[in-house]
């Protein structure tokens, strides 16, 4: 059977967990050959082992999203290793501890979340342009993307918004090369971010529930098929756009469901 991205090589950072991890999956399932560049070695080997069980083509490669010089490099190591470069899935975000000041934070997010994007990009977009389908898409979220949100970081707010501005310029530049560029902003996705199995769910998470129409959270298999298509031909006429993929959360909020007066 076809896949929707045979012979494509597709560089996806944060891929050893969450929505990383769905899509290297997914894409590795539709044809790709894919490098997951992530911190968590053990995660990344094991979603690399699982996909090449499946007679897909993998690698794992440990790679800092902190730090600049090692998002270039990760660039043309992914490009070496899979023999050129068509997809970039823009997706890892660090989520520093309480440990750090507030300014490192600040820093350290704002690096991984939206500097690393630019780095990773712009690094990239020679390459892209070689494959003749070449296709960024950068992971925003309605979180400052699109909404004010009580448990979103001023930091994690701003460099999400950026990811917007960044993604719609990398558009406008690469354009004429044939490269392609969009972003996704997810509502809430059940992934490790948000509550490990076993833990019980806290109580913004169902009042977020109460207030999506759709009632539930996302699943990084469905935020995974909204990066497949704008990475792939499907989107071929696509760019500098987002999608939100959030149950509704931030079109259709369902106030009459909540009782603003309980605990
Ligand atoms: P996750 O924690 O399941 O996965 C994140 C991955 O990024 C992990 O494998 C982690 O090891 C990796 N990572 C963290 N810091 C890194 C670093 N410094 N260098 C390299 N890799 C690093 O989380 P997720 O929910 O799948 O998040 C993925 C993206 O989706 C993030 O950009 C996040 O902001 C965005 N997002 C998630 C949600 C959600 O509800 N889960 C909503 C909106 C946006």
């Amino acid at each position: 059977m076809q896949g929707k991205l045979d012979t494509r090589k597709a560089l996806i950072s944060g891929g050893a967990s969450g929505i990383g991890e769905a899509t290297a999956r997914l894409f590795a399932s539709e044809g790709a050959a894919v490098l997951i560049a992530d911190i968590d070695d053990a995660g990344g080997e094991r979603v690399v082992r699982e996909i090449r069980e499946a007679g897909g083509v993998a690698h794992y490669r440990r790679v800092d999203v902190t730090d600049r010089s090692a998002v270039r490099r990760m660039v043309h190591d992914a490009a070496d290793t899979l023999g050129g470069l068509g997809i970039l899935f823009n997706n890892a975000m660090t989520n520093p501890s309480a440990d750090y000041s507030e300014d490192e934070r600040w820093n350290l997010m704002l690096e991984s979340g939206l500097s690393a994007y630019w780095a990773a990009a712009t690094e990239a977009a020679p390459i892209l342009a070689r494959s003749g389908h070449g296709a960024i898409v950068s992971n925003a979220s309605i979180a400052g993307a699109r909404l004010g949100i009580e448990f979103a970081s001023e930091a994690y707010s701003a460099a999400k918004a950026g990811v917007l501005g960044l993604s719609r310029k990398l558009a406008k530049r690469f354009g004429p090369e044939g490269v392609r560029s969009n972003a996704i902003c997810p509502g809430i996705i059940e992934t490790p971010r948000w509550r490990s199995p076993g833990q019980a769910e806290p109580q913004f998470a169902r009042r977020w529930r109460q207030m999506a129409p759709l009632g539930r959270f996302g699943k990084t298999d469905e935020v995974a098929r909204l990066v497949l298509f704008f990475a792939s031909d499907d989107a071929s006429y696509i760019t500098g756009q987002d999608i939100a993929i959030d149950g509704g959360f931030t079109t259709a909020m369902r106030f009459e469901s909540v009782d603003f007066l309980a605990d």
